[in-house]
Order: structure tokens, then sequence, then C-alpha cells
């Protein structure tokens, strides 16, 4: 069993059977989510005897590291973890300036009015079932579901390496491989796990989870009211164009989707991040621009476009810096606030799934 699968209910309850004093519970909780330990002899306040059955009867290390990458530029970093049966997730730490400072280029920690943001991109799933045709994670098919403590020890394990360095983790994207709403259980109580202030006290409002639409599961989140950021995964202003480039939008309409993103931010009232990937000469014309703003008018939300990154398997391009403005500009004259993301690691195969793909 893995450590991180448990919450600390379910560590309280295992050392009840293991007839250990209660107070022990609090004590593990703590030295994996405060002091990030990451073996049982680092628990020297636990009695030997209970670090040995911690040894016996629980494993701290859900995968090994199959490969790293570091961008030439040095802030990022992608790391491929192999699970025990082999299947490969990847998730990625990037080192960024404050994006209010430059929007159009956050990558200098040293730049001028850097905030050091650490943000980590974590997986979901070992491939993914959408089969999105641009994505290299959606090009191999969905392998399986990780667990919730699979989830958590993708960022205990950057978090320690940033702790070395003196650092923290201060963002955390569900953008990683997968689509976490279909993982629906393991992702939320991965997240509850890091936000537990007694534990790693992560903060709600500093996760994005990112989905590709799923109806049901945008209304399910909006409900239970949480304070992690939602982003939604467009890429088209139209269905036809959608369905060609994301298969689920067979199933979940643009409509459905935007009404489901209206209702949460009537739940919530909190903004809807669109995430755009601009494809040249597919997504990337004023005309779609002025297209999606109709669509989006009247919701509270904007628009966060990345330049695709191109993968083996889709033969689109992305679109240039120029082509790039225009559409935020057309975008932002309708109304819709536009934000253009650079790129990130491109030369390590940052994008998702790129990396488990290559291997
Ligand atoms: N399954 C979720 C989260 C993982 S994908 C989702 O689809 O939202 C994270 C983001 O990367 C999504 O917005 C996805 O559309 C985008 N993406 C996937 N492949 C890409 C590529 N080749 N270039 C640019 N963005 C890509
Ligand atoms: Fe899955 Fe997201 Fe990739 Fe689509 S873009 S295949 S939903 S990971």
């Amino acid at each position: 069993m893995l450590i991180y699968d448990l919450d600390l209910d379910s560590i309280a309850n295992l050392l009840q059977e293991w007839d250990e004093p209660a107070y022990r519970a609090k004590q593990i909780w703590q030295g994996l989510y405060q002091h990030l330990y990451d073996s049982p002899d680092q628990f020297t306040n636990l009695s030997k005897s209970l670090r040995t059955k911690l040894e016996e009867n629980l494993s701290f290390m859900p995968f090994k590291v199959n490969t790293y990458l570091d961008s030439s530029d040095g802030f990022t970093r992608k790391t491929l973890f192999q699970l025990p049966d082999k299947n490969l997730i990847e998730a990625v730490l990037m080192r960024y300036g404050d994006p209010a400072d430059n929007p159009q280029i956050t990558g200098s920690p040293t730049g001028r009015g850097a905030k050091n943001r650490r943000t980590l991109c974590i997986s979901t799933q070992a491939g993914c079932a959408m089969g999105c045709v641009f994505c290299a994670t959606g090009q191999m098919g969905f392998k399986r579901h990780l667990s919730s403590g699979e989830i958590v020890a993708q960022v205990l394990y950057y978090a320690r390496m940033l702790k070395d360095a003196n650092e923290s983790v201060t963002n955390i994207v569900l953008m990683g491989m997968g689509e976490p709403f279909h993982n629906y259980d393991n992702t939320m109580a991965a997240i509850d796990r890091l936000n537990d202030p007694s534990g790693f006290n992560f903060g709600a409002r500093r996760f994005t989870i990112s989905t590709v639409g799923l109806v049901p599961q945008i209304r399910r989140f909006a409900d239970e009211k949480r304070q992690v950021n939602l982003a939604i995964s467009l890429h088209a202003a139209d269905d036809e164009s959608r369905v060609a480039m994301l298969p689920v939008n067979k199933r979940y309409k643009i409509d459905d989707v935007i009404e489901a993103c209206k209702y949460y931010v009537a739940q919530t009232h909190r903004r809807v991040t669109f995430e755009w990937a601009l494809i040249n000469e597919v997504n990337d014309s004023p005309e779609v621009a002025k297209r999606l703003a109709a669509r989006l008018k009247g919701l509270l939300c904007h628009v966060n476009a990345i330049p695709l990154n191109p993968t083996t398997g889709y033969s689109g391009q992305a679109t240039s810096r120029e082509r790039a403005a225009k559409f935020k500009e057309s975008l932002e004259q309708a109304g819709i606030p536009c934000t253009i993301r650079m790129r990130r690691g491109i030369d390590i195969h940052a994008g998702c799934g790129q990396l488990a793909g290559s291997v």
C-alpha cells in the first residue's frame, strides 16, 4: 500500500490496528507533509518498532525516475516517472518571474520584479482516453487512472527538490498527462490531501484543474464550491471544428460546456479560463477570435492562448507571433481578456505527454 494514498483518518485507523497510540498518526502526517520525509528511517521521533511496521507494510516511493530533462534556459525540468506496472507519467517544474510585469515573456526569474513562481504541472492518468488529435498523451491512448497517492507523490517529489534549494512550490496545475475529470475522485482526494492545513497546507486557490470539458463533472465541481481554479480546453469556436480536434465534443457540445461554465460562475463567482492552442491557419484568425468572443459574451472568463506544441502524430503547426498578437487583439476588442503564453521548455518535450511518447 502506498502511504500517500492514505488520509489522516486512514493512518489513524491503521495505527489502531497496530495497537499504536493515536497521537502517532499526526506525527506521521507531519513527517510526510511538513518535513517531506520519504523513508521510514527519517521518522526519528517514532519508535523503532513502528518504523519497522511502516517499512514492512507501506510503500514510500511509488515510482522511480526513468529520466529527466532540463530546458536549455534552465528554468524548466521535466521528470519521467516509471510506475511499478511500467507505465510512464510526466511531471514538470516551471520557474517563472512575475507575469504581471511582462505578460509576453514570463521566463526570467532574475528579471525585474520576478516573484519566483514555482509551478508544477502534474499528471492524473497514465495516457488519456479523450484522444485530442494534437496531444501527445491523447495519441498514446488510455493506460490507467492514477491513485490519489500517485498524484500526491509527484508533488512531493518536486517539493523535496525545491526544499533542498530553500524554495517551495507556489502553484500546482493538473495539466500533465490525463483528463483530471475522468479521474475525478482520485484527483479531488489528492487536492484535499495536499490542502490539509496540518500537513502540506497548499491553498486551494493555488491549484488549477484543466479539463477537456466533461460537462457533468464541471457541474459537480461547481456544486462542491471548491476554491480551485478551473480551466477549460476549448480550442475551437464551432462544434464542427471542435469535433475534428477534440472527439469528446461529439458528446458535449460547446454550448453545453459554456452553459456548465455559466453555472460554475453562478455557484462560485469565480472566473473561468479557456485554453486555446493556437494552430497556424486552423484556429488563429481574427474571424475565429470574433466568433469565440460572441460565444463567451457575458461569461466571467478569460482566454489563455498558447502556440501549439507540434507533435509527431498531428500535422498542425504553431501560429506565428504576429498572428497570435492579432488573435489577442481581436478578442480583446470584442471584450474578452486574453493572454498569450510563450511555450516553455519546448526543447525538452515539455508539451503534454511528449516525453513519455518518445521513450
Ligand atoms: N486533459 C486536460 C489536462 C491536460 S492537457 C485538458 O485537456 O485540459 C493540458 C493542456 O494542454 C490542455 O489545454 C490541452 O489542450 C493542451 N495541449 C495538449 N497538447 C498540446 C499541444 N500539442 N500544444 C499545445 N497545447 C496542448
Ligand atoms: Fe487528454 Fe487533455 Fe490530451 Fe485531450 S488534451 S488527450 S483531454 S490530456
